[in-house]
């Protein structure tokens, strides 16, 4: 019965949720300067009544709070993030960001509001604890090094045994659940290449070593990477995303190429292979043409693993917790996401809830100016949250 009155608490305190996420979402703060945005979870925190609360955890705003249940048992993290993105915004509502230039484009804040009123929950019923909850809400999430890592490196996971994080999902249909039995996310890496070539008179090709071609040639050529070298059933992506060489005049040839992309892999072995692949086939590529190259190679978050026998075990709570049409599997996604980094400190899962607006076929994605969520998807992560909590701290 417990669980029940615990979900019924947070539906009465929905408004309340709503408000604040908008509230967030308002006046929105991107990664490593959340400084009010944590003010104002701070101030949440303790007007609940929660008094063990450490601030400024890690490389920025970190905020990590514990609810001590009144009996033993294990510790479980359950993590939200704060942080917002450089992102104009073009949704017209009353809590437009009032801030040009950033945006709440990831529904972090739904994010924020949805464990703060977990938070409130739980925080009056001690009594009820077999166990401890420890709150991490996490900055700096959207841009490398990320707040995880450090938070972990703090000591965020010292005494916790479990650990938990959800993302909201503009696609996914409203309230849907998805657990993941393995990969959350990729390693996601980026890379700069720089060509050097010997540019000149666009009449005289034999007088230079044009970096332009040098760069198509790169590019044509690295496709056989993920085509023809990596095992099949492993992932792997390579991405041009940028392509700069030469200038506005008509006659001249390039002296120098950049190009930029990103590799997502889920394998350690294809990680290293399209890195060490990306640096050599490149060179001799300009080798070949009397150019040179310089790669910059950014290894960015791993690739979240979440604990299949954590997973197991939440499934089968999910499924006795919500219509059972309304809890799916997940396969493998590609995207990068810092989660990764508690995940390898303790064992644990992150899940996906649903936040399409029933009837929309078309929602934008994440990172989006236009992106949006529906808000009844708040509730529905609490209520995770709450299940979590049900099935590891109820003795
Ligand atoms: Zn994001
Ligand atoms: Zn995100």
């Amino acid at each position: 019965m417990t669980l029940e009155q615990w979900k019924q608490e947070l539906k009465e305190n929905y408004e309340e949720t709503v408000a604040w996420r908008r509230h967030m979402h308002a006046h929105p703060e991107p990664s490593f300067e959340e400084e009010e945005t944590a003010r104002f979870i701070k101030g949440k925190l303790e007007s609940f009544g929660i008094d063990d609360i450490q601030t400024d955890v890690g490389n920025g705003h970190g905020i990590v709070a514990k609810i001590k249940g009144s009996h033993p048992g294990p510790t479980i993290a359950l993590r939200a993030d704060f942080d917002a993105l450089r992102v104009n915004e073009e949704v017209d509502s009353p809590f437009k960001s009032t801030k040009p230039g950033v945006m709440h484009a990831c529904g972090h804040d739904g994010h924020t509001a949805s464990l703060l009123s977990v938070a409130k929950v739980m925080a009056k019923r001690q009594e009820e604890l077999h166990g401890n909850i420890v709150l991490i809400h996490q900055h700096a999430e959207e841009v490398l090094p990320g707040g995880a890592k450090s938070m972990v490196e703090a000591g965020a996971l010292k005494e916790v045994d479990y650990v938990f994080g959800i993302h909201l999902g503009s696609t996914e249909p409203l309230n849907t659940v998805y657990y993941n039995w393995q990969y959350g996310s990729a390693n996601s890496d980026s890379f700069t290449l720089k060509i050097q070539g010997k540019g000149g008179h666009g009449a005289a090709p034999h007088d230079t070593h044009d970096a332009l071609t040098v760069g198509t040639q790169i590019v044509t050529n690295l496709q056989q990477i993920v085509s023809r070298m990596t095992d099949p059933v492993k992932p792997a992506v390579l991405t041009f995303a940028g392509f700069q060489s030469g200038g506005e005049a008509y006659n001249i040839i390039a002296d120098t190429t950049e190009i930029k992309g990103t590799v997502r892999t889920l394998h350690a072995d294809i990680q290293e292979l399209v890195e060490g692949k990306l640096k050599s086939m490149s060179e001799h590529i300009a080798a070949a043409y009397d150019a040179t190259i310089d790669l910059i190679y950014t290894r960015g978050y791993p690739a979240i693993e979440n604990t299949p026998e954590v997973v197991e075990k939440v499934q089968e709570s999910l499924l006795s917790s919500f219509p059972e049409e309304e809890v799916a599997e997940v396969k493998e996604s590609m995207g990068g996401e810092d989660f990764a980094y508690f995940l390898k400190d303790k064992p644990g899962a992150f899940l996906r809830v649903g936040a399409c607006p029933p009837g929309k076929t078309d929602a934008y994605p994440h990172h989006h100016p236009k992106f949006e969520i529906d808000e009844r998807s708040l509730l529905r992560s609490g209520e995770v949250f709450l299940t979590l909590i049900d099935t590891y701290l109820q003795g």
